[in-house]
């Protein structure tokens, strides 16, 4: 490390991104279930996690799964068939069919849409919200009318223009899956996120707000739907004394043991919101005299705070190149970049994550269509955009944001020594 680093210590235990916070509930609801006997995909847990969840959210139904994307594939299957029937054996649902979605995400928010044989198009994202813009959207059923399905995420736990989504999709008769995955707890205008999505999702993974170190649930208002989850997450078996199967099935069901560890994690929701909520407070207050932004809090909505990121002002960034698998930066004085922040706090033992890197730069979909408010934009293979490039917005906050430690165990004293060494990187 250089000299601006002078006097800051190593910190001796890893400061995390977002670990699980255990409460000690958990235990007492694994054992409960070992106690019982009940080792499987049945059980008091997963019915009480279920209930707690779908009171919560105020949906009718939430089915436990093994994992948040198992929950979006069932969402992608469910809503491929209701649009465009039943396809033999249940095999590629949505071959040959183009679907609207979130560009700068986790690749698990999409990859379910390529599982059944669909075509990503992806939606350029807002400044407001960091999530789809509701501009582009409009601007991508311009080009591709026919499209029927839409799948948007809220990233870091904020809601994303749910209203304006909706509107958009109501007029041209598609479909809406909300990957809530990261936003479990988050409100838009009072309303839980995972309410608003014709199939919605939520995860457990061992990072998120709420864990039970793996798991997730798909959320609907359709009792139809719901069956068919569970069917289908089953195997898919029919009502029949042997194991009769009249089309594709998955073990994607939640097992007891793990909606265990949920059921003791869920009353403590309000908590960590809480305590994250403080930690994004405190980097803002930090940061104030810094050329950087926290992640946007757009009007009518109250995120979970899950991460807490940073946006570096346009002019204060130093020169900064990403290619396929690497970084490389120049420090200037008053300018810093996300890679010099990352590989600054690594240094010291601390834990940041760069930005989603949106889903069209991404090699495996470099072939699909990206629309932004300006149009579309296809087939883009360049990992660095020129600056002043207005029109890639995902790839402009990838390139000037970073997500920061938001771990609910970081003391006051850690945090003040990573807004320390943030300052140091702008020397
Ligand atoms: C974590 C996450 C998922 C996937 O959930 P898993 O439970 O890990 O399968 C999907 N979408 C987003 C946006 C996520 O952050």
């Amino acid at each position: 490390m250089d000299s601006r680093f002078d006097g800051i210590k190593r910190f001796d235990k890893k400061v995390w991104l977002a670990s699980p916070t255990m409460h000690g509930d958990e235990k007492k609801w694994v054992n409960d279930a070992i106690d019982k006997n009940w080792v499987t995909t049945l059980g008091e847990n997963i019915n009480e996690v279920e209930r707690i969840v779908q009171d919560k959210i105020q949906r009718k139904y939430a089915v436990g799964l093994s994992s948040g994307t198992a929950a979006l594939h069932l969402a992608i299957r469910l809503a491929g068939e209701k649009l465009y029937g039943p396809r033999p054996c249940n095999v590629g649902t949505l071959t040959g069919q183009k679907v609207f979605c979130s560009d700068m995400t986790f690749d698990a928010t999409v990859n379910p849409i390529a599982y059944e044989g669909g075509e990503a198009v992806f939606i350029d994202s807002e400044y407001d919200s960091w999530n789809m813009s509701p501009e582009a959207l409009e601007k991508a059923f311009e080009i591709f009318p026919d499209v029927k399905l839409i799948v948007v995420a809220y990233l870091y736990g904020t809601p994303g223009k749910i209203d304006e989504i909706r509107k958009i999709a109501d007029d041209h008769g598609a479909l809406i899956i909300e990957d809530a995955a990261e936003s479990f707890g988050a409100t838009y205008k009072g309303a839980q996120t995972g309410k608003f999505g014709d199939y919605s999702i939520i995860s457990f993974n061992g990072n998120k707000i709420i864990t039970g170190s793996s798991g997730g649930m798909l959320l609907t208002d359709s009792e139809y739907d719901c069956h068919k989850v569970r069917k289908l997450s089953t195997q898919a078996r029919e009502n029949a004394p042997w194991y009769q199967h009249e089309e594709l099935g998955y073990n994607y069901r939640m097992s007891n043991i793990i909606a265990g560890v949920v059921r003791g994690q869920l009353p403590y929701l309000d908590e960590h919101i809480a305590l994250k909520k403080k930690i994004y407070e405190r980097y803002r207050e930090g940061f104030k005299d810094l050329p950087v932004s926290m992640n946007p809090i757009p009007d009518n909505t109250e995120p979970n705070y899950w991460l807490s990121c940073l946006i570096i002002d346009k002019d204060a960034m130093c020169p900064q190149v990403r290619s396929e698998r690497e970084a490389l930066y120049i420090t200037e004085s008053g300018k810093s970049c996300p890679t010099e922040i990352l590989d600054s706090m690594m240094a010291f033992n601390a834990e940041g994550r760069p930005i989603w890197k949106p889903l069209h730069m991404q090699p495996m979909y470099r072939n699909n269509s990206f629309v932004s408010t300006e149009g579309l934009l296809r087939g883009r293979s360049n990992a660095y955009i020129d600056e002043g490039t207005a029109s890639d917005i995902s790839m402009d906050i990838f390139e000037r944001g970073l997500c920061l430690p938001s771990d609910i165990t970081m003391t006051e004293e850690e945090q003040d020594v990573i807004i320390d060494i943030i300052h140091r990187c702008f020397l």
